[in-house]
């Protein structure tokens, strides 16, 4: 088990300042308006922050002494500190970010040869209860703040000498990471605004994505504000399963999940929708598992599955399905003319399931159990 350092407060100085990350562009120009200055010295301000990943002030050399100063009397560019950094051999990358002085989140960046994808982290700890996840397991602590949420993207981008429009590093952002990002919406989709606007890191919209494990009204909600790429976790294609497996099926079932699936095709025709379907040995990697998963992609014609073997975490009372067996499952898919991909294992070196290294040092409280009955029920907003 990894010893992982006491998390320190707030960095020092920033105290009662505003962090400039928790800005959008629009939030960024409104807040320069009240502080008197114009609104393209915002976007001069962000372009430091986003493309050259400054956060002294003083080192922003087009912007004028007096703002400055001003600057630095009433806010700062507060990206999460850096608790852990894990290099695998095959250039996986682990963060452990601390949050405030109790918490800390996981980012991961997975190099592949065309593409660089960061995995983002949206809540500290999880309510749903996946009974798969490790971060399920450890309970809900609290949502994160668009700070710290674009805040794990800045970091990952300084350290691996990211550079916004040159050098991407980060080509790619999974909204996958601990949380259920639909349940922090606000928060979320002004992070992922940021990742999307060119004064900001600049991605195209199918190169954000994020995942769901089905909350329902809060897809449609995301479909009319912000244009990302939609990822669901299926893990079982029959409601008796699944809400076994994903609990808040039993508020969401497959029918409401698909219905909500054909109205994001509908409202974005030329985009697909990715379903995550994690396999685990003798639970839902069966023949009649993957016909289930067939039937249920027929009526989503355009999108396609992402086969992920399980990552075992101490605990759970789960295992990988064998090689063989996903084998098997991925060609009855693909036989059928499903588009099927395997997530290849990476970083196992440095890897634990998503969310373990953070339990090793989150405050978790006995806010979960509520707030999942909550969920469950229908208040998104419960988080
Ligand atoms: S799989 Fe995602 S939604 Fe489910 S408990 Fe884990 S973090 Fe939460």
């Amino acid at each position: 088990m990894n010893q992982v350092a006491a998390i320190p407060s707030d960095q020092p100085g920033a105290a009662g300042k505003v962090n400039l990350l928790d800005f959008d562009r629009q939030g960024l120009r409104d807040f320069f308006a009240q502080l008197g200055e114009k609104p393209y010295r915002a976007e001069q301000v962000m372009k430091w922050i986003y493309h050259h990943l400054e956060s002294d002030f003083g080192n922003m050399t087009d912007v004028g002494k007096a703002l400055r100063a001003k600057l630095e009397a009433s806010c700062h560019v507060g990206p999460p500190q850096t608790l852990v950094d894990k290099a695998a051999a095959d250039g996986t990358h682990k963060w452990l970010l601390g949050m405030d002085g109790r918490n800390a989140v996981e980012a991961v960046y997975i190099p592949e040869p065309t593409r660089g994808t960061l995995c983002v982290s949206s809540q500290i700890g999880c309510a749903l209860n996946c009974q798969f996840c490790s971060t399920g397991a450890q309970g809900f602590n609290r949502n994160l703040a668009t700070a710290e949420i674009i805040g794990q993207m800045w970091v990952a981008a300084k350290q691996l000498g990211n550079v916004t429009h040159q050098n991407r590093r980060i080509t790619n952002v999974v909204m996958m990471g601990m949380g259920e990002p639909l349940a922090n919406f606000d928060n979320v989709v002004r992070a992922m605004s940021l990742m999307r606007d060119d004064l900001g890191f600049g991605l195209a919209s199918k190169r954000v994505t994020l995942s769901t494990a089905g909350m329902v009204p809060m897809i449609d909600k995301l479909s009319e504000v912000i244009d990302v790429s939609l990822a669901v976790s299926l893990h079982a294609a029959n409601d008796e399963l699944r809400t076994e497996l994903v609990p808040l099926n039993k508020r969401y079932p497959l029918a409401e999940l698909t219905a909500a699936c054909q109205r994001w095709i509908a409202r974005k025709p030329r985009t697909s929708i990715t379903f995550e379907y994690t396999l685990m040995k003798g639970v839902n990697d069966q023949p009649e598992h993957a016909k289930q998963l067939i039937r249920f992609m027929r009526k989503l014609p355009t999108c396609k599955v992402n086969l992920i073997p399980f990552n075992p975490f101490p605990g759970t009372r789960f295992e990988r399905s064998d090689a063989e067996t996903i084998r098997a499952f991925q060609t009855q898919l693909l036989n059928a003319g499903i588009l099927t991909m395997l997530r290849r294992t990476r970083g196992d070196d440095i890897d634990a399931a998503c969310g373990q290294l953070a339990g090793q040092v989150n405050d978790r409280t006995r806010r979960s159990a509520g707030i999942r009955q909550r969920v469950e029920q229908g208040e998104a907003h419960a988080l």
